[in-house]
């Protein structure tokens, strides 16, 4: 089948891989503009929420479809996505490493509670680094242009944005393309799956995050507590994020960088140089789970949204349930 894909976030490029190993001809529609929230993705990939004493949803399963996804995604493409090395929780004094190790204990935790190891660095305040199994952090914007790169050379990527889509005769038109299938993966604020499916329960987080750097000694641990701190591998490091739910088309705020440093400050005691700014819009869902499905009436034609903060971690589990449901409503 033809198979029409609106947006190449993480989404989108997850759609597309699970069409292409289904055998299907791709086509991507994205202008190609780097500006939708994949681009500003930490690429965090962490079940545990911490400050919650949660786990993601259906978090065993998205770990264990994300691990052979990103694997067999490194095998095509033949490049690495991952930064070196787990995340690490900074635990600030004995009683959070005590629930850090009861956290050991408890048989849906278990499988992600590593050891604890001793703080790496002069400037980090607490009392150790708690390892979090299985956890990394995709290089995200690698992954999507290198993506980008195979789907042009072996399939069709067309870099517009779709402003016409049309249906009919169990046919899709996309910008006058004829296609059997239409996927929508257009992130927030998500108009041509509103237009068809129906108003989303969208509760969008902006989110801020820092470039900065420092003189002193390195840190090459991905470290998380209120905030993340995760090296680049060029001596510079991504500090963030933060969260609000208002102001979603504001540019980068003096208040978001204030409450970052402060946090950072708060057990990272090194003076740090602020190179850079960024912001982003997470599609989040009112009730923080993803949106899926094929549509109705149209059969062919089927979305994904509402990844919200963890669209590294949850979009292959759902792109391919999402292909799945379609392989069998055709039988095949
Ligand atoms: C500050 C911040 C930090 C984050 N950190 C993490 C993290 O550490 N780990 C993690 O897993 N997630 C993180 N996220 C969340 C992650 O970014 C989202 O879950 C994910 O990007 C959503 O992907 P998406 O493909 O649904 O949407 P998007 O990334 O928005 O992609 C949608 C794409 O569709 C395209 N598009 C839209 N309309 C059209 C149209 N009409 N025609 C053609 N193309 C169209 C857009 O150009 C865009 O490329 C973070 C988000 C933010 C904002």
């Amino acid at each position: 089948m033809r198979i029409g894909i609106l947006g190449q976030g993480l989404a989108g490029t997850a759609l597309a891989w699970q069409a292409h190993w289904a055998g299907h001809s791709v086509h991507i529609f994205d202008p190609g503009s780097q500006d939708g929230a994949s681009w500003v993705a930490a690429g965090l990939i962490n079940p545990i929420v911490l400050k919650r004493k949660r786990l993601v949803q259906d978090a065993h399963h998205h770990m264990a479809t994300m691990d052979r996804f990103y694997a067999r995604v490194t095998s095509e493409l033949k490049t690495s996505l991952f930064y070196p090395g787990p995340v690490y929780e900074v635990l600030p004094d004995g009683t959070s490493l005590r629930a850090w190790e009861d956290l050991a204990l408890d048989t849906a935790f278990a499988p992600f509670i590593g050891p604890c190891h001793p703080l790496p660095h002069a400037d980090l305040k607490g009392e150790a680094l708690g390892e979090v199994l299985q956890s990394r952090r995709l290089r995200v914007p690698h992954y999507l242009a290198a993506s980008r790169s195979f789907f042009a050379r072996e399939h069709h990527v067309h870099s517009e944005l779709v402003t016409t889509l049309t249906l009919g005769d169990g046919r899709v038109q996309l910008q006058g393309q004829a296609l059997d299938v239409c996927l929508l993966a257009e992130g927030y604020p998500g108009k041509w799956t509103e237009s068809f499916f129906g108003p989303l329960p969208f509760a969008p987080t902006r989110g801020e995050g820092l470039r900065i750097a420092w003189d002193g000694e390195p840190i090459t641990h991905a470290l998380h507590k209120n905030i993340f701190l995760l090296p680049d591998g060029d001596g510079r490091y991504q500090a963030g994020s933060t969260y609000a739910w208002d102001q979603l088309d504001a540019g980068a705020s003096e208040a978001a960088r204030e409450e970052i440093l402060t946090k950072l400050q708060g057990w990272f005691t090194q003076a740090v140089r602020v190179e850079n700014q960024w912001v982003g819009v997470r599609p989040t869902m009112q009730d923080r789970q993803p949106r899926w499905g094929w549509h109705p009436a149209h059969p062919h034609l089927g979305y994904l949204n509402g990844l919200g903060s963890r669209g590294a971690l949850t979009a292959p589990a759902l792109s391919q349930r999402l292909l799945e449901a379609l392989e069998t409503a055709s039988g095949s």
